[in-house]
C-alpha cells in the first residue's frame, strides 16, 4: 500500500467574475438573465481566491468579500495578497478591519490601497509587508513570489502570484493579457495548478485580458498539470457551455463561485 504524506491543499474560488460581476446591473444578455433566474453557477461575484491548508492565504479582496466569507463560512484569513488596484480586486479589504491579518503587496500597490483605507494604516492588527517581484518570501511552509504581468491601465504595478509548498506549485495570473514578460513565463513554468484569467470567450483585448483560448494556450505553454480558468465577464459563455468547451482540451476546467478543489 502506498501512503502519501502530502498534505492536501484546499482552494476555494470565492469569486469568479470580472469587474461588473454577473448579472451586471441593468444588463439583459443571456448570461445575466440566467444569473437572475437561476443564480448558483450562473451568478458570478467579483474576483478572490482562498488557499487553505490550515493557514489561509487570500489572493485579492473582492468588493463582494463579505458575502463570499459568509457563504464559505470563513471567519478570517492569515495573509492577504493583492494582484492589482482595479476596483474589483482590492476594495473588499475594509471587511477585514479589526482582524489580525498579514498584508503583503508591492510598494505602489500598498501605498494606493492604504490611501483608500486610511484607517487601516493605524490598525496594528494589520501587519504590512512590502514585497518585490521575483523575490521569494517564506510564509510558514509556503514560498510566495510575485511576478510582473501585462495589464495596461492598472493604477499600480499589476502582478500574479506563485504560491508553493513542498508538494504543490500554484500559479495565479491575476488580470493579464497574453504579453507576459519572458522572465515571468520562466518563473511560472511547470505548475501543478495554473489559475488563469479567461475574461472573454473569443473577444480579444490585447495587453489587458486573456480570452479563453489564450488561457488554454498559456496552460500548454507553461506545461501546467491542470489549468482552471476564472475571472469571467458576463459577455463570456454560461458556465455549462464554457466548461464543456475548455474540457475538450484535456486538463482544463472553468470555475464557478464557491467551487472548492483539493490538491
Ligand atoms: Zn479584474
Ligand atoms: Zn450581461
Ligand atoms: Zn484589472
Amino acid at each position: 500500500m502506498k501512503i502519501s504524506l502530502a498534505i492536501l491543499m484546499k482552494i476555494v474560488f470565492l469569486g469568479t467574475g470580472s469587474t461588473s460581476g454577473t448579472p451586471k446591473i441593468g444588463c439583459n444578455c443571456e448570461n445575466c438573465r440566467l444569473a437572475r433566474e437561476f443564480g448558483g453557477i450562473y451568478s458570478r461575484s467579483r474576483f478572490s481566491i482562498l488557499i487553505d491548508d490550515g493557514k489561509k492565504i487570500l489572493v485579492d479582496t473582492s468588493p463582494d468579500l463579505r458575502a463570499q466569507f459568509l457563504k464559505a463560512n470563513l471567519s478570517g484569513v492569515d495573509l492577504v495578497l493583492i494582484t492589482h488596484t482595479h476596483y474589483d480586486h482590492f476594495t473588499g479589504l475594509g471587511e477585514l478591519h479589526g482582524r489580525l491579518v498579514d498584508f503583503w503587496a508591492l510598494p505602489d500597490t500598498l501605498d494606493y490601497v492604504l490611501k483608500w483605507f486610511d484607517y487601516l494604516r493605524k490598525e496594528s492588527r494589520i501587519q504590512v509587508k512590502v514585497i518585490e517581484t521575483y523575490q521569494q518570501y517564506e510564509y510558514g511552509k509556503y514560498k510566495i513570489q510575485a511576478f510582473n504581468v501585462m495589464h495596461e491601465g492598472a493604477p499600480t504595478t499589476p502582478v500574479g502570484y506563485i504560491i508553493q509548498d513542498d508538494s504543490h506549485k500554484i500559479v495565479i495570473t491575476g488580470d493579464t493579457g497574453s504579453e507576459l514578460p519572458q522572465k515571468s513565463l520562466e518563473t511560472m513554468k511547470n505548475p501543478d495548478l495554473l489559475i488563469s484569467e479567461g475574461t472573454f470567450f473569443k473577444e480579444s483585448i490585447p495587453k489587458i485580458h486573456l480570452n479563453v483560448d489564450g488561457a488554454i494556450k498559456l496552460g500548454g505553454l507553461l506545461g501546467a498539470k491542470e489549468t482552471i480558468l476564472t475571472h469571467f465577464s458576463h459577455r463570456n459563455k454560461p458556465y455549462n457551455e464554457l466548461n464543456k468547451y475548455v474540457q475538450q482540451f484535456g486538463n482544463f476546467l472553468a470555475s464557478y463561485d464557491q467551487m472548492t478543489i483539493e490538491l
